[in-house]
């Protein structure tokens, strides 16, 4: 005989339903705060790796050690015995003594630079550059994207662009590489059009230079304003001319015109109104000016805004006259 029901086994039918509606709801509710949960990592993962290319994009040096280049020199496979001839005497002037490599004007005119706007680190200069021997290319160089192409054609291109460079680093501790790329104007005219390049994100710059007499001295220029790119630095050119006054070496010159230097971002030596300026034919001409020094933290903004206000006594010291 079957013992009879208790009262505690017996379940009103609106009971369960009660029961099973409550219990869809909890998992319901359960779904939905895993998809508000998943969603959020998303956004956070978006928010940090947008937070990371956007340090990497602003950060500028602190100037307590030397920023560290490493300057890579790439040319095209298969040099002539001419092009060959071009390359030992490059070297030569790179490369100090067996084994030791510096471009080491150029790193004189960055520790004269700073001196100039009062940093003295015990004549130790801010920028020191290190070179490697120079490296044939797998093939002829590759050009970045010219900047008019669809958004993901672009995207593409760049990729394509930094990756065929990476590959032919050399390894080296230095934080901070400049590409010295050098091309045959023979073949691959298209190049002399090219600016040269910044890539703060990767903080690698890069140069392009003819495979020529004219190349070494236009890439030596074009070295000290790409890295002056990754410390942070803006052009200073509008419409190919020097913008006042912070594409100008001495703006509070007097009489204005004609300057003595070109401003490192500039580039341009400029000789009056409606006149064509003078090119910089050696990097001895270029000069950083005080809009430069701000962007790349030599000196704060407020003496910058006392500068430009007239107070030349926050700016650098100048130049002697010939
Ligand atoms: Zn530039």
């Amino acid at each position: 005989m079957q013992p009879p029901e208790s009262e505690s086994e017996y379940e009103d039918p609106l009971e369960r339903r009660q029961r099973d509606a409550q219990a869809q709801e909890a998992r319901a509710q359960k779904a939905k705060r895993i998809r508000v949960g998943i969603l959020l990592l998303i956004l956070l993962g978006a928010g940090l790796a947008y937070l990371r290319i956007w340090l990497l994009e602003n950060w500028t040096p602190d100037w307590d050690e030397s920023q560290l280049v490493s300057v890579q020199i790439l040319v095209p496979p298969n040099l002539d015995s001419d092009e060959q001839e071009l390359l030992d005497e490059l070297e030569a002037f790179t490369l100090a003594s067996e084994g030791v490599a510096s471009f080491t004007a150029l790193d004189d005119w960055f520790l004269a630079e700073q001196q100039r706007y009062g940093v003295d680190r015990g004549g130790v200069s801010p920028v020191v550059l290190s070179v490697a021997a120079a490296r044939p290319m797998e093939s002829d160089p590759i050009a970045p994207p010219l900047g008019d192409e669809p958004f993901l054609e672009r995207y593409q291109k760049t990729n394509e662009f930094l990756d065929f460079y990476a590959k032919h680093r050399t390894e080296s501790p230095a934080t901070n590489t400049i590409y010295l790329i050098f091309y045959r104007r023979s073949t691959h005219p298209e190049f002399a059009k090219i600016h040269s390049v910044a890539d703060r994100r990767s903080r690698s710059g890069f140069v392009f230079a003819s495979l020529d007499e004219n190349g070494l001295e236009t890439a030596v220029i074009n070295i000290s304003h790409e890295l002056l790119h990754l410390f942070g630095a803006n052009d200073k050119y509008e419409n190919k001319s020097c913008k006042f006054p912070g594409g100008y070496a001495e703006p509070f010159r007097d009489p204005r015109h004609p300057q003595r230097f070109a401003e490192v971002m500039a580039q341009g030596i400029p000789n009056g109104p409606g006149q064509a300026e003078t090119e910089v034919s050696s990097f001895g001409e270029t000069r950083i000016g005080v809009q430069t020094a701000t962007e790349i933290g030599w000196i704060d903004d407020a003496q910058r805004v006392r500068y430009y206000g007239g107070d030349l006594s926050a700016g650098p010291t100048l130049d002697e006259e010939e």
